[in-house]
């Protein structure tokens, strides 16, 4: 490698850390592709999520029939809860559009509660609204949001029927004074995570969800009140509020190295699993 090739591969590797900092992702895990001629000139592209059951080395129990989970008509039962839920949360989400608790709700456009089913059996936490979700009050939306829902997908189900939430309600930015800058995300910082988490933890009372999934290193960690990478924390269970709660990468980790899929699907190959075993 000559001086110039050198010098561009550390402009390469420096901007990819700046980018991973501002999704709160403080590892870098390199691959070939980001160092071959081909990553240093064009920017990498979305692959489909799905991979082959044989290519990823699933044990048989794993290897569990992907079919479209269709939405079940609620019984006599699960209608009042979904009423009792749906009013909760209706009831949260006005709470949570009046709150300046921490510095981010004064400057947010929008304060983003959650989406999806009131009664899921899966429920996603990421780490905080970005530039778009903060304009349109609406969580993971955007290429990362397309994403996740494309992994929502893969596992038969539809994205209407999980929960998706994120650890801050507001969005964390550099300059808060210009919520109109993009490239103006940062992570949470640990006070503001915590001052927002009992929002999170009224969410998950209610929605009672079998499986959390926390998606990067700032919900994982502050969930399970660990400072370790989240390569280490990733495909391995964990307990929250008595809940199995599985960590994996950050739908804009896998955005910017694809090789990550893989993990992230095993990950969710685990997760169908427990949630197929508990019926
Ligand atoms: S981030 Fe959470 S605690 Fe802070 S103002 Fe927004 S809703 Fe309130």
């Amino acid at each position: 490698m000559n001086q110039s090739e050198y010098i561009k591969l550390l402009k390469l590797v420096r901007t990819s850390i700046e980018e991973y900092k501002n999704w709160g992702e403080d590892e870098l895990v390199l691959d070939n592709s980001m160092l071959s001629k081909k990553a240093k000139q064009e920017p990498i592209k979305e692959e489909k999520i799905a991979v082959k059951a044989t290519e990823s080395k699933i044990t048989k129990q794993e290897n569990i029939q992907m079919k479209t989970t269709e939405k079940k008509e609620p019984t006599v039962k699960q209608t009042k809860q979904t009423k009792n839920a749906e009013q909760k949360l209706e009831d949260l989400k006005k709470q949570i559009a009046e709150c300046k608790k921490c510095n981010l709700g004064k400057y947010r456009l929008n304060a983003v509660c959650g989406s999806g089913d009131p009664y899921a059996n899966i429920m996603f936490v990421g780490e905080g609204p970005g530039f778009q979700e903060d304009h349109e009050g609406k969580p993971f939306i955007g290429r990362a949001g397309d994403l996740l829902t494309k992994i929502i997908e893969a596992m038969g189900y539809k994205r209407e029927t999980v929960y998706i939430a994120n650890i801050v309600k507001c969005h964390p930015m550099k300059n808060p004074e210009n919520p109109e800058l993009k490239g103006n995300d940062r992570p949470p910082t640990p006070e503001e995570m915590q001052t927002c988490q009992p929002y999170l933890d009224e969410q998950i009372k209610i929605i009672s969800p079998k499986v959390i999934i926390t998606l990067g290193a700032s919900s994982t960690r502050a969930l399970l009140k660990t400072d370790d990478v989240i390569s280490n924390l990733r495909g391995k269970f964990s307990q929250y509020m008595g809940i199995p709660l599985m960590p994996t990468y950050h739908p804009a980790a896998l955005l910017r190295n694809p090789k990550l899929k893989r993990d992230v699907w095993h990950d969710m190959q685990k997760v169908m699993v427990l949630v197929n075993k508990k019926g």
